[in-house]
């Protein structure tokens, strides 16, 4: 089999973990099969890449921020590869030259005072270079030629510095080009995650937690026989287990089911991860590099259909509610559509959409950080409205998250929203919206952000979430 397998930041985060990864890399090449592998930033290390450089962009940046990053890989290089001084050296080298790089672009920003999403992407997307030879020469050690390759080389995307968006002709001909050889010659190519580069080879990435994404490009470029995302957990599981400790993993699930979980907050897969993979069937499995023995969950096409309808439930929090409101609105046409045109040309991602039968009221939910400047787009493109009081006012509610309830069979299936509202009334949680996909894989509501958890746990518990389907 062609196994694509990517490393999550917890599975590469120090040198033990380095060796683990490498280990299991090793193994399945052991049992004949050809592995590329796609590797994450070391845990904490791309959050620490974008503190520098917003604290930069504030003039604070100090060499002892290059330094920190710096250390843990240069340890992990230096207790990974005891037998190759050549290799050692090499890579040491390569780790100097990106600590270097960073500190000129901090320094840069230092004086500019300007972080542009492209500034921002060749900081942010630095982690995973340093990780990847590093986990290359752990699995090298064991005697299987390997070598770390840049995405950039790989992934060519679009210019949308952030969330890049892949360009799948000329990737799956670079990747092919690139890997197929290394392959054929028994070599295990690590990769790293997140990140790819412009058709001018500006690098960008691909969102965060994209590493998983990148995984599962690869796996269609190459035509992969399965995509394995090694995580900290044992597979997708029927809530966050931060939430809801009684939370049990789904050892199948569909690719519908993955990726609304996953759009809906399950942050252990990345929600573009699916579809490549969806488009050419192939199969993704999520494994706990901790517990290699759990068989985990596998992602195929159907799934393993659940008698109770819902399968899982998850919570999105920092995110906004945004209400254009008037009794005007009543009756004007092309409102949501004008309102909708000007959010799109803000590219911002709406989550849910809700609007009372009344017509009084039309809210929708985005990303935090997105909701001030969708507002003033709103305010703009809508100023005739305000004006002549068909919309009283726009405003936005931080305090509050969604939480959906997902599953295949769903569909058709009566009385489950009753069911979920019941749960969430019996622990007093108010529902501030809801909306149901017309998909019916889906029912999401908006709650208070404190209530998110108790939300999650309710609706858990009223469809017995936690003992196992027939
Ligand atoms: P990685 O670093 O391997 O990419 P992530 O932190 O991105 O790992 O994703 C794994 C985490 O996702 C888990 O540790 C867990 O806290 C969280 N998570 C949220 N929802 C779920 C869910 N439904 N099933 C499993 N894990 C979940
Ligand atoms: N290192 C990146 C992040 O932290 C990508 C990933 O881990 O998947 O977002
Ligand atoms: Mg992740």
């Amino acid at each position: 089999m062609l196994i694509v397998m990517k490393f999550g930041g917890t599975s590469v985060k120090s040198a033990e973990r380095i060796a683990q990864a490498a280990a299991l890399a090793v193994n399945s090449a052991r049992a004949g099969h050809q592995v590329v592998v796609v590797t994450s930033a070391m845990s904490g290390v791309t959050d620490k890449l974008i503190g520098a450089a917003k604290n930069a962009v504030n003039g604070q940046y100090h060499k002892t921020v290059s330094d920190e990053i710096y250390e843990p890989h240069r340890l992990a290089l230096h207790e990974l590869t005891p037998n190759d001084a050549t290799r050692r050296r090499e890579a040491l080298e390569s780790l100097r030259q990106k600590i270097e790089r960073l500190d000129t672009l901090c320094k840069g920003l230092t004086m500019l005072r300007e972080l542009t999403p492209r500034t921002l992407d060749a900081i942010s997307g630095m982690g995973e270079m340093l990780c990847a030879p590093i986990l290359a020469g752990a699995i090298a050690e064991h005697g299987i030629a390997s070598r770390s390759i840049e995405a950039t080389e790989l992934i060519v995307t679009d210019d949308e510095f952030g969330q890049a968006e892949p360009l799948p002709a000329q990737t799956r001909q670079l990747t092919r080009e690139k890997l197929l050889p290394l392959l054929a010659a028994g070599e295990i190519p690590v990769v790293t995650g997140f990140i790819g580069a412009t058709e001018d080879g500006v690098q960008t990435t691909l969102g965060r937690g994209g590493s998983d994404y990148t995984a599962s490009i690869l796996g269609a470029a190459l035509d992969a026989d399965e995509v394995w995302i090694w995580t900290d957990v044992n597979g997708v599981m029927t809530a966050n287990p931060n939430d809801v400790p009684e939370a049990r993993t789904m050892r199948e699930i569909s690719y519908s089911e993955a990726s609304e979980l996953a759009y809906y907050g399950a942050k252990v897969l990345h929600y573009k991860t699916i579809l490549p993979a969806f488009k050419q069937n192939i199969p993704v499995l999520i494994l706990n590099s901790f517990e290699p023995s759990d068989p985990g969950t596998r992602v195929t096409v159907t799934g393993r259909p659940s008698s109770r309808g819902v399968k899982a439930v998850t919570s999105i929090r920092n995110v906004s509610l945004i209400a254009i409101s008037g009794k005007g609105m009543q009756g004007i046409p092309g409102i949501a559509a004008k309102a909708f045109d000007a959010v799109a040309a803000e590219r911002a991602n709406v989550l849910m959409i809700s609007q009372a039968s009344s017509e009084n009221n039309l809210c929708f939910v985005v990303n935090s950080s997105e909701a001030v400047r969708v507002t003033k787009a709103l305010r703009s493109a809508l100023e005739l409205d305000l004006l002549q009081g068909h919309i009283e006012d726009i405003t936005i509610d931080d305090s509050i998250a969604i939480v959906a309830a997902v599953g295949d069979r769903m569909q058709g299936a009566p009385g489950i929203a009753g069911k979920v509202f019941g749960a969430l009334g019996s622990v007093g949680v108010n529902v501030i919206a809801i909306s149901q996909g017309s998909s019916e894989r889906n029912i999401s509501l908006i709650v208070g952000e404190k209530e998110a958890a108790e939300a999650v746990r309710a609706i858990h518990r009223a469809f017995e979430l936690n003992k196992p389907s027939q």
